[in-house]
């Protein structure tokens, strides 16, 4: 038996773990107990992270539509694909491209890159997009989760990654959580966070939901939905008013200060409470812990970044870290939690339409040079589009390359998206499973899981972590960054590399912040922070020590906003979405669990109890869920982990799916959805079922 010590391929914690492999099979997961992430432990999905490597529904074999069989107006079947060599796939994929490119230009080209795949494969990807392609048009599901983020972080410090470290947790003294039910998202986070509580440190919980965390707060704010600038302000009006802010911190570190102050004048706790419905004495309580703190957390995810307000969101929170000094230094700091394995990296990677590597700008003429004299091509300069731009009607795309994703369950208001895909003239899907997106393409290629490359992930702490090989790839399929080599190849471009490690070196020659990287440094030891800028440099557990990336640290005055949709009498509920300890994402790998799946096997909304007796629902009963957009059907599970007049719906379940609901409004900035406040209705549906 052969024990190989790898990373979780679910979420961002990035815990390793070994696989035990018999006969070519994997037969077991064990935790690391090296690993300071999660030393010695797992989560369910963590342990049963194998099951689906073997599944019977793998892609085993290239396919392409039958064309005399509805070609590209609609979603199709297993049975409309047949089975192709490889040779032929990649071949017609190539003619395609370069067919559309002719006759369009490259802009009528967009890629979408994998926060699943490898740090190696998502740089290829970026990297076909644009020295082979010739287009920006390359981004991933960053976009749909924490473009906020990058935005208003890079914008406030300068970076726009995690500022510090998942083992700091160990010594803050005060903790607070917005927008994630980190228990469920990030076990192992929530983990760490409960066990420092019960070591004495306060928790603060600011989430509309009664979610898990809420049992070990010592102050649970439940703000409504989409009013998250104001109750950040309102603390801050606190903060100020009562003689908390560190002044010198603010006079040394930052910039802008003045104009964030005026900002926050008028939010007061009473003004904030009629915003929120948060009680004026709570939030003066939560100031008070938080700003007589100087090791204090700001943890958070999507329930702040998905909002058209989420950049502001955002640089709200950054406010409030600086105004108390509560950055630089270990224990403190904005926290965003980024929710696939690979996600961070993906970023890192530039597999974005306006940023290179490690966030260099495409419009920076020295950046560009510096990629063209080692890619040895002209590059284009205009910025791309993003991910959600490319399934706006109207716009110039014509052939999409998506490895990966899976935008017919993540895009908000999935119909708006069917019909882009019916007037999208070419579609190539990467991926392992035959997925909703796939079910639409002209091509599906069949790419590899976790277990059967080698490569790296960055998890949100920003540690840079080995993936290695545990099993051959199944059937005829093959690791992402072959086929994209393969591909770059029948374009004209041969991309030649012998292994990952060599795709590593390249990013490593071009990327400051991946400067001293390379496999031989991460196969001696437990992964590496970036900014990691030279072969001797150890790494970096929290960011901006001594003063900011960007120089000073920028306050930002942000106004509160009501959210684009609100609720009235024809849709009187509020709907929220989010994802569960179970299922992951999309549901293409945790839906393929067996253990995974016989937890949850399907879809549910979550209901108050009133608003079921109000409607005359009962728990499990099925019911009709109605937005402007759509209507799923689901059962009712009543409880009270929500509020009155708010349901919340996991975005995992293809038969129900919540993103056919959802609003397709995009935060000006980031240009990422409203995926968490929403108007629907609610209709009994079948009867007394
Ligand atoms: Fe995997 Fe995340 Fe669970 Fe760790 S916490 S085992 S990385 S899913």
């Amino acid at each position: 038996m052969n024990t190989i010590l790898t990373i979780c391929p679910w979420c961002g914690c990035g815990c390793s773990l070994l696989l035990r492999e018999r006969e070519g099979k994997i037969v077991e997961t064990l935790p690391s107990s090296d690993s300071p992430v999660n030393q010695g432990r797992l989560c369910v999905k963590g342990w049963n992270c194998y099951e689906y490597v073997s599944s019977p529904l793998r892609l085993v074999k290239p396919l392409m539509r039958e064309r005399s069989r509805g070609y590209r107006k609609s979603a199709g079947s297993l049975d409309d694909f047949r089975e192709v060599s490889w040779r032929k796939a990649l071949k017609f994929i190539a003619s395609k491209f370069k067919d559309i490119r002719e006759k369009k230009g490259s802009v009528a080209l967009g890629l979408l890159s994998s926060a699943k795949c490898t740090n190696e494969e998502n740089y290829l990807m970026m990297k076909l997009a644009r020295a082979v392609l010739q287009t920006n048009n390359i981004d991933h599901c960053a976009r749909l989760c924490h473009s906020s983020t990058v935005v208003g972080l890079a914008r406030a410090f300068g970076s726009g990654a995690m500022t510090n470290s998942i083992e700091e947790i160990e010594k803050a003294e005060v903790i607070l959580v917005t927008g994630s039910n980190t228990t469920e998202q990030h076990p192992e986070i929530g983990g760490r966070i409960i066990r420092r509580v019960l070591k004495g440190a306060k928790l603060i919980l600011v989430d509309p939901r009664n979610i898990h965390l809420a049992k070990f707060a010592t102050l649970h704010l439940r703000p409504r939905p989409g009013t998250d600038v104001a109750w950040i302000n309102g603390l801050i009006h606190v903060i100020l008013k009562e003689g908390l802010a560190d002044l010198d911190f603010i006079d040394k570190y930052t910039e802008n200060f003045l104009s964030m102050k005026e900002i926050v004048k008028k939010y007061t706790p009473k003004f904030v409470e009629e915003i929120t419905g948060i009680p004026a004495k709570k939030l003066m309580e939560t100031a008070r812990i938080y700003g007589s703190s100087r090791q204090a957390m700001i943890f958070y995810a999507m329930g702040i970044t998905q909002h058209v307000t989420g950049t502001d969101n955002v640089l709200s929170l950054a406010n409030l870290s600086m105004v108390t000094g509560n950055v630089g230094r270990p224990s403190t700091g904005v926290n965003p939690l980024r929710g696939q394995n690979n996600v961070q990296g993906a970023c890192d990677m530039g597999a974005l339409p306006d940023f290179l590597t490690g966030y260099q700008k495409v419009e920076d003429r020295d950046s560009r040079k510096k990629f063209e004299q080692c890619w040895d091509v002209k590059l284009p300069t205009d910025v791309g589009l993003t991910e959600t731009e490319m399934f706006i009607e109207g716009n110039p795309i014509q052939a999409l390359y998506i490895m990966g994703e899976n935008p017919l369950l993540s895009e908000p208001n999935i119909g708006r998206v069917e019909k882009f895909m019916e007037s999208l003239e070419f579609l190539v899907v990467q991926d392992i499973f035959f997925t909703e997106t796939a079910r639409w393409a002209d091509v599906i290629l069949p790419g590899s899981s976790f277990a059967e490359k080698d490569g790296t992930f960055t998890s949100t702490e920003r540690r840079i972590q080995r993936v290695r090989k545990v099993v051959e790839p199944v059937g005829e399929s093959q690791s992402d960054w072959k086929i994209i080599c393969q591909l770059a190849k029948e374009l004209g471009y041969p991309m030649e590399y012998s292994h990952p490690a060599q795709i590593m070196e390249e990013i490593a020659s071009l990327t400051p912040i991946y400067g001293g990287v390379n496999y031989s440094r991460l196969d001696k030891i437990e992964g590496l922070q970036w900014p990691c800028p030279e072969d001797s440099h150890p790494g970096t557990p929290y960011l901006h020590k001594g003063g900011f990336k960007r120089g000073k640290g920028l306050f930002t005055p942000v106004e509160y906003k009501p959210a684009q949709e609100t609720t009235d009498e024809e849709y009187p509920f509020l709907l929220t979405t989010g994802r569960i300890y179970q299922h992951w994402h999309t549901g293409t790998m945790s839906r393929l669990t067996f253990t995974l799946q016989r937890e949850v096997p399907q879809a549910f909304v979550e209901m108050n109890p009133r608003d079921g007796q109000f409607l005359g629902i009962r728990n499990r009963q099925l019911i009709k869920v109605v937005s402007r957009r759509g209507e799923i059907i689901a059962k009712a599970f009543l409880t009270e982990k929500v509020g009155e007049k708010t349901i919340f719906i996991p975005f995992h379940f293809s038969e129900a799916a919540a993103n056919r609901l959802t609003l397709d409004s995009l935060d000006p900035q980031a240009k990422i959805p409203e995926y968490k406040v929403c108007a629907v209705k609610i209709e009994l549906w079948g009867g007394n079922n």
